[in-house]
Parts: structure tokens; sequence; C-alpha cells
């Protein structure tokens, strides 16, 4: 193939592919005197520990994913504590996790005395390996708890025929995809419970919190009951009576309510959601089509019908080293940010090789507390689970634009492809 660029390399000395000022293409999230107004609205009253508002902002979650149910929380990591003990994982539970994700997905795990089973990913969608999945069923097995990673929606229908078959809880971890789908479903309403982050740097905002939204009355009640002890039973009726006992206390222990300053701007931002996702998707996919054919880049997206990668939280690209006369990673990135370029190395360290899930006995068990309710030591080792452990090799993040501003976001093709397709001088 002929390279439509022979420019000299910017880190060699050649000239930069981006220079423009970039203006808000990159500017998240998108705070307007409508948000201003509504947290104002929250400090004047001095409202922050109430819950009507709260309650506004279920109301309009519930309608936005088409659920009966959706408890909001003082951040994302406590969402997926409370979908999981809504499921009923409890000691002993064996939980299938992915390795490759932010620790929140997997450490309440921990906190329930359950046993993080780590299950590897997939090199193309690097989201949870459905055929590992199915090789690490047992009959203790509880549930699946799946990341949709970097806003990749998991292949869902071989992960959901196998809860099915099992008779095991499906849990979503939609901290990157609010709002993306599968197969025509939005991500997060496919499994028994769904739950999310939006702190200030997910692409749904709230400032801090969490939200789980789920069809199952059950674990409503139980998540409701765990972490909210002035709001249960409240409305929420039918309650099992064994729960029911307990109301006036928090059966966790947790105090799991969010500021509402939080969620008066979250209810700024779902209704403006849509419609700046939408621009998102726009934009990121212009970025990639113009990268079609460059040599070792591959776009981190779907192409199933129906399905699309959300808000595009964290975008990745894929590299193929092979088809740059295997020119590090490290050097490649170093190349395109001086280009000018927004491009950078990326990893979550590999949970299940961290010391954390290999040898701390946080609660003076006297054995490490990911595997000491376990039937027998389950941890893995170095080699186990190869994709996760190679994917930093693979990946490198992308700039994710917030506007499509197609002259701008040629300049940062430009630059990719420019590195990809003069490769050769970095090389020897
Ligand atoms: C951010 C994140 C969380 C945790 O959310 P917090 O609001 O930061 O507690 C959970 N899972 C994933 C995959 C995340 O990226």
């Amino acid at each position: 193939m002929t390279p439509l660029t022979t420019s000299k390399l910017a880190l060699l000395g050649g000239p930069k592919s981006v220079l423009a000022d970039q203006g808000d293409l990159f500017s998240w999230p998108i705070v307007t005197e409508e948000d201003e107004q509504a947290v104002l609205d929250v400090l004047r009253r001095g409202a922050m520990s109430n819950h009507e508002i709260t309650v506004e902002f279920e109301k309009d979650v519930r309608q936005w994913f088409d659920v009966p149910h959706a408890l909001a929380y003082c951040n994302g990591t406590a969402s997926i504590l409370g979908a999981m003990f809504g499921c009923g994982i409890g000691k002993g539970d064996e939980v299938i996790v992915p390795a490759h994700t932010y620790w929140a997905s997997v450490l309440p795990v921990l906190t329930l005395r359950a046993v993080p089973i780590f299950a590897d990913s997939d090199p193309v969608s690097l989201c949870i390996d459905p055929a590992d999945i199915a090789r690490k069923i047992t009959p203790r097995t509880r549930a699946i708890l799946v990341v949709h990673l970097f806003g990749h929606p998991c292949d869902m229908d071989p992960i959901l025929d196998l809860a099915a078959k099992h008779d095991i809880k499906v849990i979503e971890d939609v901290s990157h995809a609010q709002g993306g789908h599968y197969k025509g479903k939005l991500l997060g309403t496919l499994g028994d419970a769904g739950a999310f982050s939006m702190m200030a740097g997910k692409s749904l905002v709230a400032g801090e919190g969490g939200m789980l939204i789920t069809r199952d009355r059950n674990i409503y009640h139980r998540a409701l009951a765990y972490g909210f002890y002035v709001r249960f039973p409240g409305e929420a009726s039918d309650v099992d009576p064994e729960l029911l006992q307990y109301q006036g206390l928090p059966l966790g222990g947790f105090k799991h309510r969010i500021n509402q300053t939080c969620s008066a701007m979250g209810r700024v931002q779902l209704k403006h959601y849509s419609e700046r996702i939408a621009e998102i998707q726009r934009a990121m996919n212009h970025f990639w089509d113009l990268l079609e054919g460059a040599p070792g880049l591959r776009a981190h997206r779907t192409c199933e019908p129906g399905s699309d990668m959300g808000g595009w939280y964290n975008p990745m690209g894929l590299y193929e080293p092979s088809e740059l006369g295997d020119l590090g990673i490290e050097k490649f990135v170093e190349a395109v940010v001086a280009e000018g370029s927004v491009c950078a190395l990326f990893r979550y360290p590999a949970l299940h090789l961290h010391p954390l899930l290999q040898k701390a006995d946080i609660y003076n068990e006297g054995w490490p507390t990911a595997v000491v309710h376990a039937a027998h030591d389950v941890r893995l080792q170095p080699g186990d689970l190869p994709v996760t452990e190679n994917s930093h090799q693979h990946l490198y993040a992308v700039p994710w634009f917030k506007k499509m501003r197609p002259e701008l976001i040629a300049g940062h093709a430009a630059a990719y492809r420019k590195v990809a397709e003069n490769a050769e001088q970095l090389i020897g």
C-alpha cells in the first residue's frame, strides 16, 4: 500500500499533525446553568441529605431504562455491592468475574465473604470471555458479573444462556457503558441487575454517585434493606417479613445514600444524555472510519446490528505490532503524542495476580480473604489468564471526542495514520 503521508514524524523533528485549538472537543461533563440551578436549589435549601430529589432522579432513571426499580447510591462501588447482596451472594458463593476491569467490579465479592473466580477476556471485545465462564461454572457458582469494558457490550447471549441453564444470577457493571446497547437492548437491563458509577469522569455524570437498576423486586428490596435504613421499607410493598423485621437499621451496616446535589446534577445530565452520546458516537465512529485500513490499528468498537458503544467511555484502540515491523507500543504512543494528538498506554492491574487477591487476610481470618471461604484454593498463577495478562501490549487510549467536529477529528486521525504508515522511521 502506498503511504498517504510520507512526512517526517514529529518525534524525529518533523511537523506536527495537530495544531488547531481544540475548543470544547474534549470538554466533559457538559455543565450548563441548568445544572448549576439544580445544584444551587439543593444547597440553598440545605437538602443535601434528604431524598425527595433522589426519588425523582430514580423515577427518571426507571423511565429512561424502562425498568420498574432504580436505587441511587453514594458511588458506583456501593451500587455493585448492593446489587451483589440483592442477588443473595454470601459466604462461600462463587462469583465469576473478569480479571480485566476496574477493581470496584470485583472487590465487593470479598466484602460479602464470597469467592471471586476470575475469567479471561476476549481479545477483540476485551470483555469477559463466555467460553471461559462456561469452564469455570461449578455447583457453587451463584452469579456472573460482567463489565461492558470501555463501552463495548459483552457477548450477552451465551452468558444469559449459561446463567439460565445453571440457575445463576447475572449482574452487569455498566459503569463504562450507560446508554449502550446489545442487539437492541439497553445494557444493564439484560441481566438480573445492572449497576453503574456516575463519578465525574464517567460518561453519565452525577458528580459522585451510583445506580442500581433491576426488574426483580426482591433484589431491590434486599438492596434497600442493606444500605438505606431511612427509606426501607418506605413505599416498597410486599416485602419479605424476614427483611422487614430489621427495618430502622441497615442490614449491611452500610449507609449508601447519595448526596442530593449529585442527584440534582444527575437529573439534568440524564435529560440531555441521549442527545450528547449520539454526538459522541458520531464523532468516535468518524475517527475510526478515517483510520480504516491503517496498518496495525484496529478500532475497539462493535459492528453487531443493534449494538453500540454508549457514551464510549475511555475509548481504546487495539494494536497489532506485527503489521508495524514489531514497533513497540510505547514508541508508537510516544510518536502519536509528539504529533500533538492524544494517546496513552493503558493498564488495569491484573486483578487475579494482585497481592490483595493473592494473600491479603483483610478480616484476620488466618487465611487470604479471596479464598478463605472457597471449597479449595482457587488462586491463579501468572500465565493462567493470558489474554488479560497481555492486554496492555495491545491497548492504547485514543482521543475521547465529545463533539462531532470533522476538521478537528481529521487532524487526530491524520496523526495516528502518519505514525502507523511511517513506523519504519522509528525502527532500527
Ligand atoms: C468507575 C468504576 C466503578 C466504580 O464506581 P465509583 O463511582 O468510582 O465507585 C465500578 N466499575 C467500573 C468498571 C468502573 O470503571
